[in-house]
C-alpha cells in the first residue's frame, strides 16, 4: 500500500481542490485505483465540504489533561500557585485552576499537601470514518482553542492506514495541513511520495521551499505542481528553474480557471463538475504522472 501526501507551505494554494480531484479521478479516471482518503488538516478540514461524506463512525479524541482542585480539600496554602510555571492557579478562599492556562504538567498535583488536586482528561475533538462516493474518508475536528493537532493527525492517519491495509486498498491519499509545523510532520511521516502544491507568487516560492525542506528532512521523494501558474508566468518560470536546479520535478501546471470555484460552490471536485475545463484537463495529466510515480498498483 502506497501513501501519497499533498502539502503546501501555507493555506490557500488550492491543495484541497487537487486532493478532491484526485479522489474523483482515482474512482472515475482512466485507470481506476481504489483509495482511502485522510484529511489531515484537523484545524480546518475542508475535504468533506467537497466530498459530501456520510459519517459511519465518530470517536472522541482526548488530547491531554488539566488540573482540577477539590475545594473541599483545599486549605489555601498557595504551594500549587508558587509551583505552577504557567500561572494557571487562581488564588481565593479555596484555590482554583484556569483550564485555559493549565498545560497539564501535573507539577501541582505532586506538591499539594492535602491531595486536593487531580488531573482530568479533556475532550479535545473527534475523529470520523466516513464514506464518500469516491472511497472511505478519515477526518477529524479539533475543538476551539485545543492543541495537540499533531497527535490527532497521527491518529487520523493511523486509522486510515489500518483501514487501507485491512481492506486491501493499494493507495492512501493524505491531504496534509498547511504550514510546516508538527501536524505537517505527522501528515508526511511514512509517505512514499509528496506532492507540493505551489502558487507562483514571491511568497509561494518561499512556502514551497519550506515544505520541500520538511520532506527532504524525512527523505520523502517530492514532486511539485503549480496552481494558477498563468496568473504570474514569470513567477512560475522562476519556480520551475529553481526546482530544476535542485533536481525536483515539476509535474503539473494548473491554469487559473473559475470552474474550480464554481465546482467548490457546488460541493464537487472540478474534474467531476466540468471534465473538459482547462483545470480538469491539467489535473488529469497531473494525476496520471503522480500515479505513475507512486506506482501504487504494483505492491501487494
Ligand atoms: S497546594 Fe493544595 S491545599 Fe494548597 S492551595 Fe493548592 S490545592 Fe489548595
Ligand atoms: S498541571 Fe501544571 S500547568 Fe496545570 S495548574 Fe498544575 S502546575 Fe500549573
Amino acid at each position: 500500500m502506497k501513501q501519497l501526501v499533498l502539502l503546501s507551505g501555507k493555506g490557500g494554494t488550492g491543495k484541497t481542490s487537487v486532493a478532491a480531484a484526485f479522489a474523483h479521478l482515482a474512482r472515475h479516471g482512466p485507470s481506476p485505483l481504489p483509495i482511502v482518503l485522510a484529511d489531515a488538516d484537523v484545524d480546518a478540514a475542508n475535504l468533506e465540504l467537497v466530498l459530501a461524506p456520510e459519517r459511519i463512525e465518530e470517536h472522541p479524541f482526548v488530547g491531554g489533561s488539566v488540573a482540577i482542585i477539590d475545594p473541599a480539600l483545599c486549605e489555601a496554602c498557595g504551594v500549587c500557585k508558587t509551583t505552577c510555571r504557567f500561572e494557571a492557579v487562581v488564588p481565593g478562599e479555596s484555590y482554583r485552576i484556569d483550564p485555559i492556562a493549565c498545560e497539564g504538567c501535573a507539577a501541582c498535583l505532586f506538591v499539594c499537601p492535602t491531595q486536593a488536586i487531580r488531573m482530568e482528561p479533556q475532550l479535545a475533538g473527534h475523529w470520523y470514518r466516513s464514506q464518500t462516493r469516491f472511497g472511505p474518508l478519515f477526518h477529524a475536528a479539533l475543538r476551539p482553542a485545543q492543541e495537540n493537532s499533531g497527535k490527532l493527525v497521527t491518529l487520523v492517519k493511523q486509522q486510515a492506514r489500518l483501514h487501507a491495509l485491512d481492506g486491501g486498498f493499494p493507495a492512501l491519499i493524505v491531504d496534509g495541513p498547511p504550514g510546516i509545523g508538527c501536524p505537517v510532520i505527522s501528515a508526511a511521516s511514512g509517505a512514499d511520495l509528496a506532492l507540493i502544491v505551489a502558487e507562483p507568487t514571491v511568497a509561494g516560492i518561499h512556502d514551497m521551499q519550506r515544505a520541500l525542506q520538511t520532506t527532504a528532512h524525512f527523505r520523502i521523494p517530492s514532486l511539485v505542481c503549480l496552481n494558477k501558474w498563468d496568473v504570474y508566468p514569470e513567477g512560475a518560470q522562476g519556480i520551475e528553474s529553481w526546482c530544476q536546479a535542485q533536481g525536483i520535478e515539476v509535474v503539473g501546471r494548473i491554469p487559473f480557471d473559475q470552474t474550480i470555484t464554481q465546482a467548490m460552490v457546488r460541493g464537487e471536485p472540478v474534474t467531476a463538475h466540468a471534465p473538459e475545463a482547462p483545470a480538469s484537463q491539467a489535473l488529469l495529466e497531473l494525476w496520471k504522472k503522480v500515479t505513475t510515480r507512486l506506482d501504487a498498483g504494483k505492491e501487494p
